[in-house]
């Protein structure tokens, strides 16, 4: 799903980690653990995690969020490329696999960069906007239940600043989306967000195809 990049062939893929990104050793060994894992699948790709990063510095940013963090990998990208002082907010549902983020986080010296706040993204989301964080937020990256993308898109059009920029993962979903045979709900509500944001005045765009499609959308 996003492990690798679609349709580029293995010896391709691995040239491109070889010149192309720069995974340190607090991340290879995150990555490391996570591949033994049976839903590894779910983890950003190195060449999409070095991507994010470059965005993120090219911002600015100082203040992100993220919508499912799996076992640590994003916010551990959003983190070190912030640098100290950085702040990432990271929602989840499960214990068990953040745990193996936070371990990660504290051993990377990077633990006081990530918030992490387990339970429903729809309702910590709902909390964020209450507590008047509307507009303070650089990045968002979605990565989370895909029936609820359609949610964590509106709540980050909100979250995030003017020239902040929201990145949504898995638009692609293994090429799925073209496939009119397949129409599971995560495969509909991706599509459905895909044609929302094409068309979307709120927002400047670009699909870039790199894992398993990432859509980065500006806010205007
Ligand atoms: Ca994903």
């Amino acid at each position: 799903m996003s492990r690798e990049t679609l349709g580029m062939s293995a010896e391709l893929l691995a040239y491109v980690r070889r010149v192309g990104a720069r995974e340190d050793d607090d991340l290879k060994a995150l990555r490391d653990e996570t591949a033994a894992h049976p839903l590894a699948v779910m983890q950003i790709s190195p060449e999409q995690g070095q991507l994010m990063m470059l965005l993120l510095q090219l911002i600015g940013a100082r203040k992100t969020f993220e919508v499912g963090t799996f076992t640590g990998y994003s916010a551990m990208c959003a983190a070190k490329a912030m640098g100290p002082g950085g702040k990432v907010v990271a929602l989840d549902v499960s214990e068990e696999f953040t745990a193996i983020g936070r371990r990660h986080w504290a051993k990377a010296g990077i633990a006081d960069r990530i918030d992490l706040r387990i339970a429903p993204a729809t309702e910590s989301l709902k909390a964020m906007i209450a507590a008047g964080e509307s507009g303070t937020y650089d990045f968002a990256f979605i990565d989370a239940n895909k029936p609820d993308y359609g949610s964590y898109y509106e709540s980050a059009l909100v979250l995030v600043r003017p020239g902040g920029l929201i990145a949504v993962d898995n638009v692609l979903w293994s090429g799925n989306v073209i496939d009119p045979t397949n129409n599971t709900p995560d495969t509909t509500a991706i599509r459905a967000l895909n044609e929302k944001i094409a068309a979307d005045p709120r927002v400047a765009i670009s699909l870039v195809p790199i894992g398993d499609g990432l859509t980065l959308a500006r806010r205007r």
